[in-house]
C-alpha cells in the first residue's frame, strides 16, 4: 500500500462569513507546508446578515487566541444572554430561550420536574426564574461568568451580537497575517479532472487560474463549487419551514439601554428579529412569500422599527433544506453554500464553526478517502436535522389566531424525530440528546414550555424527595439567582468599560 500523500494546496471560493472564518481556522494549516488561499469578488456582495450567534462562537474565537473585548470592539458587538419570544405562542404572550441550564437537578431527577410538580400546585412561579441567564436578561445586566463550580455565577453562559460585515473583515486581517493568500476576483469557470471529476481549477476573469486539491465553497446561496458544477442535489425543507424570504434593514440606536437578547416577535407571516448592536440596531422580517407581498413586508418592517432606518430594505430569497452532500468529492460546501435553516435560533454561523472543525478533524489526503467524507456528511445531517427540528418546533407549537401561516403550521405533519420528541415531553416532561445534539435539554424544554407545551406528569422519582425541600430549594435558588443578576453591572455600562466599539458613542440608558 502507498503511503498517503498530503494534500498541499487549499482553495476557499468565497469571502463571506463562512469564507473568512474557513480561512481563519485553515490558516493553521500553513505552518504544516500547506498553501491557502481565498477567492472572493468585490463586485458579487455578500449576504451580510448574520448578527447573532449562540455561546460556542466563544469557543472558536478562544481557539484562535482571540481577545473579546478587541473582537466586540471592533465588531461592534454586544451580549446575548438568550432569546426573548414575543407572540410566538399566541398574540400578547411573551417567553424567553435564555442560555444556560434551569435550577439545579435534585438526587439526579432534572430540576423542571421538580418545578412541574410545584408550579401545578401553585407553589413555584415561572420557571425562567430559575434560571441566570434570563434573570440577568429582563433586568439588562451582565457581567463574566466565573469557573468556580461554588459560584452562583458559573450558571451564566452567554454568545455575542456583531456587525457580520466587521466580523469578516476581523477574521480577514487574522487569516492574512497568519499566511492566507487573498485573490480578488471572479470565477468564470471550473474546470474538472476527466479522471475522477474532481475539481482541478478555478478560472478567474481574466484568464487566471489557481489550482488546487481541496476546494472549500463558500459561495453563499449559489454554491457555485458544490451545485453549480457537481450538481450534489438540494433536499428542500420548504414543508415544515415555509418561510422564504426576508427583508433586513438597520436602524439608529434608540438612545436606550443595548439590551443583552435577541428579541424575535412573530408576525401575520412570519417574524422580525430585533438585534441591538453598539452603533445601529440590525432588523429583519422573515416570511412567507405566498402570504404577504415583499413590499407588504418591507413595509410592515419599516412600521416597526425602533429608530430611523439607515437604508433601504434589503430582500434576500432563501429555500429551506441541505445540500444532499455537505462533502462532494474534493469539495466541501460551507455556509449559505451547504443549507440553510432560517436565523431564528442564529444557528447558520455556528454550523460553518462545526463545518470547519469537521473538516480539520477529518481532513483528507489526497487519495480523499470516502471514509473521511462519508463521516463529514452524516455528522453534518445529522446535526442540520436536529437543528431544523428546534426550529420546526417553534412554529408548530403555537396557538396564534393571526395569519394563514400560524394555522397550517399549527396543523401539518411534523418530522418523525421531532414528534417522538414531543410525545415524550407531553407524557412526563422526559428529553433525552441524541448524537451530541446542539441544542441542551434546558434549551428544548425553554422552548418547548415557552410554546404551552406543558407535560401532563412528572418523572415519579421527583416524588421521592421530600416537598418542603424541594419547595425550599427553589425558593432559594431564585432568590440567588435574582440577587446575583442585581448585583450585576448594566450591560451597556459592562459594554462601556469593556469594550466600547472605536468611534461609536455607546447608547445610554435614559429611562
Ligand atoms: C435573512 C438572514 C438572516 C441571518 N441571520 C443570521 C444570524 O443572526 N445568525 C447566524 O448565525 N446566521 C445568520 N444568517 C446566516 C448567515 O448570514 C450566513 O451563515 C453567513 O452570512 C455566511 O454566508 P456565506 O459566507 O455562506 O455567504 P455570503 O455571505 O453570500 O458570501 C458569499 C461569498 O462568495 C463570493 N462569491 C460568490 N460567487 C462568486 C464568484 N463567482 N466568484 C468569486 N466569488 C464569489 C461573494 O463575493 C461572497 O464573498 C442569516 C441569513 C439570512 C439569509
Amino acid at each position: 500500500m502507498s503511503a498517503p500523500v498530503p494534500v498541499r494546496s487549499v482553495v476557499i471560493v468565497g469571502g463571506g462569513t463562512a469564507g473568512w472564518m474557513a480561512a481563519t481556522a485553515l490558516s493553521r494549516l500553513i505552518r504544516t507546508g500547506v498553501s491557502v488561499t481565498l477567492v472572493e469578488s468585490d463586485a458579487i456582495a455578500t449576504v451580510g446578515v448574520g448578527e447573532a450567534t449562540i455561546p460556542p462562537i466563544r469557543n472558536f474565537n478562544g481557539l484562535l487566541g482571540i481577545d473579546e473585548n478587541d473582537f466586540l470592539a471592533k465588531t461592534s458587538g454586544s451580549i446575548k444572554l438568550g432569546i426573548d419570544f414575543v407572540d410566538w405562542t399566541r398574540e400578547g404572550h411573551r417567553y424567553t430561550h435564555p442560555f444556560g441550564e434551569f435550577g439545579f437537578d435534585i438526587e439526579g431527577v432534572k430540576f423542571h420536574h421538580f418545578w412541574r410538580k410545584l408550579y401545578t400546585a401553585g407553589q413555584a412561579s415561572w420557571i425562567e426564574d430559575y434560571n441566570l441567564c434570563a434573570t440577568a436578561q429582563k433586568l439588562g445586566r451582565f457581567t463574566l461568568p466565573v469557573a468556580d463550580p461554588a459560584s452562583v455565577l458559573s450558571r451564566l453562559t452567554y454568545a455575542y451580537h456583531f456587525d457580520a460585515s466587521l466580523y469578516a473583515l476581523y477574521l480577514r486581517a487574522y487569516a492574512e497575517a497568519r499566511g492566507v493568500v487573498r485573490i480578488e476576483g471572479k470565477v468564470e469557470d471550473v474546470m474538472l479532472r476527466s479522471i475522477d471529476g474532481h475539481v482541478e481549477a478555478i478560472r478567474l476573469e481574466g484568464d487566471r487560474r489557481i489550482e488546487g486539491e481541496l476546494f472549500v465553497d463558500c459561495t453563499g446561496f449559489r454554491g457555485l463549487l458544490i451545485e453549480g458544477v457537481l450538481q450534489t442535489g438540494f433536499e428542500s425543507w420548504k414543508q415544515w419551514l415555509q418561510c422564504d424570504r426576508a427583508v433586513a434593514v438597520p436602524s439608529a440606536s434608540p438612545g436606550r439601554a443595548i439590551t443583552p437578547f435577541t428579541q424575535s416577535t412573530a408576525r401575520r407571516a412570519g417574524w422580525q428579529w430585533r438585534i441591538p448592536l453598539q452603533h445601529r440596531v440590525g432588523n429583519g422580517y422573515v416570511y412567507c412569500s405566498t402570504d404577504i407581498s415583499d413590499d407588504e413586508a418591507a413595509a410592515a418592517l419599516l412600521a416597526n422599527l425602533d429608530g430611523e432606518p439607515l437604508r433601504d430594505p434589503m430582500l434576500i430569497r432563501f429555500e429551506a433544506g441541505r445540500r444532499k452532500l455537505a462533502w462532494n468529492r474534493n469539495v466541501v460546501a460551507l455556509g449559505l453554500a451547504s443549507g440553510f435553516v432560517e436565523p431564528l435560533e442564529s444557528t447558520s454561523i455556528h454550523m460553518i464553526q462545526t463545518g470547519v472543525s469537521k473538516l480539520m478533524a477529518l481532513f483528507p489526503d489526497r487519495g480523499f478517502s470516502p471514509v473521511e467524507r462519508d463521516e463529514y456528511n452524516r455528522q453534518t445531517q445529522v446535526q442540520m436535522e436536529q437543528i431544523r427540528d428546534f426550529v420546526i418546533l417553534h412554529y408548530h407549537a403555537n396557538e396564534r389566531t393571526e395569519g394563514d401561516l400560524w394555522r397550517r403550521v399549527r396543523d401539518m405533519a411534523v418530522p418523525e424525530t421531532l414528534a417522538r420528541k414531543l410525545d415524550l415531553f407531553r407524557n412526563r416532561g422526559r428529553f433525552f440528546r441524541y448524537d451530541d445534539e446542539l441544542f441542551a435539554d434546558s434549551s428544548w424544554i425553554a422552548v418547548l414550555l415557552g410554546q404551552n407545551v406543558m407535560p401532563a406528569g412528572w418523572d415519579p422519582l421527583a416524588d421521592a424527595v421530600a416537598p418542603a425541600l424541594v419547595r425550599q430549594r427553589l425558593d432559594r435558588i431564585r432568590e440567588v439567582f435574582r440577587r446575583a443578576a442585581e448585583a450585576m453591572p448594566r450591560h451597556e455600562d459592562w459594554v462601556a468599560r469593556n469594550c466600547p466599539a472605536l468611534g461609536i458613542p455607546v447608547a445610554r440608558r435614559t429611562a
